[in-house]
């Protein structure tokens, strides 16, 4: 968090070495740029309170107030004077910035560019007011007002025809107001922040103690739903904020938020991050939504890298992503996942239609003659092999299960009934198992009888060099046969054994398709992501009461069990309260 200098220091011109070593910008650009350079100020000079209000998206009026500093008569010219600041004197202080300005150059760029008027009053003084308009200093003049700063910048351009052309309708430029006005106060739970556009009070949040309560305020109400809380401590680094859970993460990372000591900035590494911790939770593309606030000491970032401050440089860019990655990952392992299911109110169901009893009767005849397929196909061991089903159910809270439609388990629960999707869970039982069971060292295999050949690309079969080693620990053994074939003799047991109709063949060109060339971590998961579909139960496939207790229990022994390894849901939770509501049953 940044905290204001404790005690204020002068306004002065910067040396013209420092003014060298600044990265020089356009700070005002459009109506958003604006006020985010006086809210900066407001910050630095300590204010508990903030109001922003703003008309036509900003373009006829910006007025920020703050009962901060103030700022002394004497030095009021010179808050317009280009380079001169009070935050920073010399290059050693430039390395250790800990406001959020220090180019002095906001105030000169707006005073001339609009009409612009600061009126403040530091608490030993009456307040004094000084006009700059369009460049053109006025004198200081007393004024009215209590101790703090008001900074009122009109007409944005109005000396500059061209530029104001390229300004785009109120609506979208109040939009991009609206953003900063978010950044700068999300971090800052300690300071109350007032936003009032064209008149209307847009927001009003109050200082609170309780960061969290800020860190959602910016969420549309669902995102805020049970947030998770991530707390983490690395050396001196701490790693602060929220995490929305995965079902809501969206298209956009409009709602990911990340600060650096308290100064919002763009980090694609961390980006990055976050999504890889949110592997197999959401589903690929999408953008988790997070506020994480990193706090390091002030020489670990070098924030003078872009005009607008929105990129900074870590000197240790890998322990970021690392403590980003880690941390959410953590908090997300510890949390029951399974979104809410939305009921739908709806029309009486038409009369079930007779349903023929050939169905079980022909899962029976595909079960069997795969079985059949099987024993031709694989060398199947003599000693019976481990399955999911055969292994022992594991101690899990007696409920009552049912399975539905040959695809859906309907399990009740203490305050209602969760609802799985049988493939999905299977999938992601799978998954973990076969990830943990590689970590211990290579997968059983059999040997095919008759290899299998098939058919790959010239560029699929030459990666079968660098993919090979990573598909031997997982019991493949395949070979080049000739430019465009590869011949696999031996396949995973558990694959084999579960689902007969996997063609080996085929397994290992889709696997070599799928495995992109970065790497073998993201290779691993993608084939075992591959292996785990196939062998899962798929819709449609009847299971015994048996099978069906036993993937239940093992949902809660495996990591991430609420989603599949793509990211969609296992299980929605209906609870009895939905009920009550959707039956109205309450509310009367
Ligand atoms: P910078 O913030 O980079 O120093 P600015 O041009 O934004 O440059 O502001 C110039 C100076 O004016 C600041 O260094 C600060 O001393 C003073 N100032 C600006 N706004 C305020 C404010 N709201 N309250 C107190 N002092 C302010
Ligand atoms: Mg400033």
């Amino acid at each position: 968090m940044l905290d204001a200098p404790a005690k204020r220091q002068a306004i002065r011109p910067l040396p013209a070495a420092v003014v060298d070593r600044i990265a020089a910008g356009e700070v005002v650009s459009r109506p958003a740029s604006v006020v985010k350079e006086l809210v900066e100020n407001a910050l630095d000079a300590g204010a508990s309170r903030i109001t922003i209000a703003i008309e036509a998206g900003g373009r006829e009026s910006i007025r920020i107030v703050d009962d901060g500093s103030g700022i002394p008569p004497d030095e009021l010219p010179l808050a317009f004077t280009q380079h001169a600041t009070s935050k920073v004197r010399d290059d050693a202080e430039l390395e250790r910035v800990a406001t959020l300005g220090f180019r002095g150059e906001a105030l000169a760029s707006i005073g001339s560019v609009s009409r612009c008027r600061i009126v403040s009053r530091t608490p030993d003084d009456e307040a004094f007011a000084i006009a700059c308009d369009g460049g053109d200093l006025g004198t200081v003049q007393p004024a009215a007002g209590n101790v703090g700063t008001t900074v009122e910048a009109g007409d944005l351009f109005f000396n500059t025809p061209a530029r104001r052309k390229f300004l785009k309708a109120a609506a979208a430029e109040s939009a991009q107001v609206t953003d900063v006005v978010h950044r700068l106060a999300i971090p800052r739970s300690d300071v109350a922040f007032r936003y009032e556009r064209d008149g209307k009070v847009v927001f009003d949040w109050p200082a609170t103690s309780d960061p969290t309560e800020r860190l959602v305020a910016a969420w549309p109400g669902d995102l805020r739903d049970r947030p998770i809380v991530v707390d983490a401590r690395d050396g001196e680094w701490q790693l602060r904020g929220i995490v929305a859970r995965p079902e809501h993460a969206a298209t956009s990372a409009r709602y990911h938020h990340f600060f650096v000591n308290g100064r919002s900035v763009q980090d694609r590494s961390v980006q990055h991050a976050l999504r890889e911790a949110f592997r197999g939770l959401a589903e690929p593309g999408r953008q988790p939504a997070a506020v994480l606030m990193l706090d390091v000491p002030p020489g670990e970032v070098d924030v003078n890298v872009h005009p607008a401050k929105s990129e900074v440089r870590f000197r240790q860019a890998s322990r970021v992503w690392s403590l980003v990655n880690a941390t959410v990952r953590e908090a997300l392992l510890g949390q029951d996942l399974a979104p809410k299911a939305r009921p739908t109110p709806v029309d009486p169901p038409p009369l079930p239609e007779p349903r023929p009893d050939v169905r079980e009767t022909l899962a029976d005849y595909f079960k069997q003659s795969l079985q059949e397929e099987q024993k031709s196909l694989l060398d199947v061991a003599e000693t019976p092999v481990e399955t999911e089903a055969s292994e022992p159910a594991s101690p899990a809270p007696p409920s009552r299960v049912m399975q539905l439609h040959n695809s859906y388990l309907v399990v009740e629960g203490d305050d209602g009934m969760e609802i799985i999707d049988q493939h999905a869970l299977h999938e992601r039982v799978l998954y973990e198992e076969l990830l943990a069971r590689v970590r211990r060292g290579p997968l059983e295999s059999q040997r095919l009888l008759v290899p299998a050949i098939v058919e790959v690309s010239e560029a699929e079969a030459d990666r079968l060099e660098e993919v090979g080693p990573l598909l031997a620990k997982l019991g493949i053994e395949a070979e080049r046969f000739g430019p465009d074939a590869v011949a696999v003799q031996a396949f995973p047991t558990l694959v084999a054994i579960r689902r007969a109709s996997t063609d080996p063949g085929e397994f290992v060109a889709e696997a070599l398709r799928r495995s992109p060339g970065d790497g073998d971590e993201s290779a691993i998961h993608e084939i075992l992501d591959l292996m785990a579909c196939k062998a899962a139960v798929k819709a449609g496939d009847p299971l015994t009461s048996a099978e069906v207790e036993v993937l239940v229990a093992k949902r809660h022994l495996v990591p991430r069990g609420s989603n599949c390894p793509h990211g969609r849901p296992t299980t929605l939770r209906l609870t009895i309260d939905d009920l009550e509501k959707q039956f109205k049953r309450r509310g009367f």
